[in-house]
């Protein structure tokens, strides 16, 4: 046989992977929580691989139940019936992501705000629906964080105003990827992907190679603004392009500014890349909402986090360790 070495070698390996090894990719697409979620996965058993998968698609669906605005029965919406009447006990899970929540505000001048929906449940995307400004100016106040109240013992939360409401749209989808990948990883899993929607986390490298990450263009759902190569981070993107629609020239779309109960309009997307998914997908959202200066300063004032946003005439900025 005539080669050069390189392709000897090459072919070498080639015949142990497709022989000596029944490693391969297992991958699987589902749309639940109003969004598309991938996984991704290295396994050498089938039935490990499978389950893996699977695995992923019942915590997101777990998730759902719990934590969706849609579902009467999730915890969260019976949190929204009641929590202005009195105290209600939710599950530690809900508790803890709600504290996180709240804290989160403090850390971005309330520009993450989870009571937005004392608003934001007004807005129907779909049906291009808006309220008006008389029902803005009557629900704005109960945007704020504040009127959240914690009873830590009894793991209780109560609203101090009638007209609070919370939905955990804006961080939701990164803790079930922190989960997803918690699961993995105890599965024995050594190399995975796993998105839901605009929050991705990877574990590990996609075997010699780095993942590749794409930030699409705001504007352009086939074209790519930046591609990352990545291994065992995570990165959220928030844009204005997920859910909007378009009236009289404007774009209403679902990130909302919580001092004005009306669509954020500095920038086009936001990614934020660092370890917690959780953390990006919360992170993502207030710098959408801050905008870019006060956006990238929060951004350069916080270890281990870092960001990519794309402006209203579309210039890319990044975070201070992204150029060093
Ligand atoms: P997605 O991945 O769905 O695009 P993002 O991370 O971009 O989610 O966050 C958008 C979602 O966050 C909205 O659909 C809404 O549920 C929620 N949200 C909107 N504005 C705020 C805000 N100011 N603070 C916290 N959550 C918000
Ligand atoms: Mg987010």
């Amino acid at each position: 046989m005539k080669c050069s070495s390189r392709i000897c070698v090459l072919f070498l390996v080639l015949m142990f992977t497709s022989t000596g090894s029944l490693a391969k990719w297992f991958e699987k697409k589902q749309g639940i929580m109003g969004t598309n979620i991938h996984v991704e996965l290295w396994s050498d058993s089938d039935a490990l691989g499978e389950a893996a998968t699977e695995a992923v698609m019942n915590e997101m669906r777990r998730i759902d139940e719990l934590m969706s605005p849609y579902k009467a029965s999730s915890e969260l919406s019976q949190l929204n019936e009641s929590a202005a009447k009195g105290p209600v006990t939710v599950s530690k899970e809900l508790y803890e992501l709600i504290s996180l929540a709240v804290e989160l505000s403090k850390e971005t001048q309330g520009a993450f705000d989870i009571t937005f929906a004392s608003v934001g449940f007004l807005y129907d995307y779909r049906e291009n629906k808006k309220p008006d400004q008389v029902n803005i100016s009557k629900l704005l106040p109960a945007i704020n964080y504040r009127h959240i109240q914690f009873i830590e013992v009894s793991h209780s939360i109560s609203f101090a105003n009638e007209n609070v409401k919370i939905d955990l749209g804006g961080i939701a989808k990164g803790h079930a990827v922190d989960n997803s990948i918690a699961i993995l990883k105890k599965m024995g899993i050594k190399h995975a992907l796993v998105t839901a929607g605009g929050d991705t986390r990877l574990l590990g490298s996609r075997l010699d190679k780095p993942w590749m990450v794409g930030i699409r263009d705001p504007r352009n759902k086939d074209k790519q603004a930046v591609v990352l190569p990545l291994v065992d981070i995570a990165l959220s993107t928030s844009g204005d392009y997920e859910r909007y629609f378009e009236e009289n020239g404007l774009r209403y779309h679902h990130i909302l500014s919580p001092k004005t109960g009306t669509s954020a309009y500095e920038v086009q997307s936001v990614s934020i890349i660092g370890p917690s998914s959780t953390l990006n997908d919360a992170l993502s959202t207030a710098v959408f909402v801050l905008g870019v200066q006060k956006g990238m300063d929060l951004l350069n004032m916080t270890p281990g986090y870092d960001g990519i946003i794309v402006d209203n005439s579309r210039k890319l900025h990044y975070s201070n360790a992204l150029i060093e």
